[in-house]
């Protein structure tokens, strides 16, 4: 049995549930308790606060954790981050008022900036040799310096938006985030082993989310061409259609790449495209 612990709401909730359940990890909705069993699988989920999370999985209250890798900096705990889960980006930037004559980091000696990560903040400051004040809020940081609590901002930024609204300008971005997977350090030989199978299914339905199913008629002596354009997982499947002189192709690609390929492939005289979402890829 592993436990896993992951936030009980908030940003990332519906994603670590998500996730869990795509991997074949289901657990029966009963909110008011902090701590279910899957039905499926040997694993128990934790319900905490993000903040919670590194040091609950340090010290053995969950041998796992999915969190924003941001708290997990911030905290410093030694956990091991065993992979990354692409959701949950953002960054950690430093912001200035937008009409403030900003020159690059310097600008910052001497002023005070409010922060939720006054660590990560620190660490940034002492290795740009910068003598700032750091001010810790727990919550709104952006409202700092129209409050009259701080000159600038070190925060979470996503979009941008919530600067933009707060009249500030992102100058010096510090850290990329996403959420993470992380491990206690020293596990049994018997929770690994189930960790590398939680790995092992999340990497398949990561990937799986990042890919098309594309299927396509082309003419047969377009074939050569039409590999190059699709590499696929080994190459891809190629058959014969009734009518002669005509195959039909399928392959998979990143869905970033789709429509460069699509149109590459229609080039070379590819037609009725079929596109598919993919569940999941073993490789
Ligand atoms: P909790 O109640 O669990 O303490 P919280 O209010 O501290 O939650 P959320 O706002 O739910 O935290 O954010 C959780 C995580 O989501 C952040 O630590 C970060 O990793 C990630 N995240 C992604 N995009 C954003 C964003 N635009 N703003 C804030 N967090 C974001
Ligand atoms: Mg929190």
């Amino acid at each position: 049995m592993i436990r896993i612990a992951i936030q009980t709401k908030g940003r990332l909730n519906e994603e670590s549930v998500g996730l869990l359940r795509d991997a074949g990890i289901r657990f029966r909705e009963d909110r008011r308790r902090f701590l279910l069993k899957s039905t499926d699988f040997p694993v128990e989920a934790l319900y905490l606060r993000d903040d919670d999370i590194p040091e609950a999985v340090r010290d053995g209250a969950a041998d796992a954790g999915i969190v924003g890798y941001n708290e997990v900096a911030e905290k410093g705990f030694d956990v091991e981050v065993l992979m990354r889960l692409s959701f949950g980006r953002c960054r950690l930037s430093l912001a200035v008022p937008e009409n403030a004559e900003y020159t690059g980091p310097d600008y910052f000696n001497g002023k005070t900036i409010a922060t939720s990560y006054p660590n990560i903040l620190s660490g940034y400051l002492k290795s740009n040799n910068i003598d700032a004040n750091v001010r810790v809020i727990a919550g709104s940081v952006e409202i700092a310096p129209a409050a009259g609590l701080a000159d600038s901002v070190f925060d979470i930024v996503s979009s941008g938006a919530t600067l933009v609204s707060n009249g500030l300008e992102e100058v010096e971005k510090v850290l990329d985030s996403e959420a993470v997977l992380i491990v206690r350090k020293g596990l049994p030989e018997e929770k690994k082993a189930l960790l590398d199978e939680l790995v092992f299914r999340f990497t398949s339905v990561i990937n799986g989310r990042d890919a098309k199913y594309l299927l396509m008629n082309l003419p047969s002596a377009s074939i050569d061409k039409a590999v190059k354009i699709l590499p696929a997982l080994r190459s891809p499947t190629i058959m014969p259609l009734a009518q002669s002189g005509w195959s039909s192709m399928h392959s998979v690609v990143k869905e970033s790449e789709l429509w460069d390929k699509i149109a590459s492939l229609k080039e070379i005289g590819a037609e009725g495209i079929l596109v598919l979402d993919v569940e999941k890829i073993i490789l």
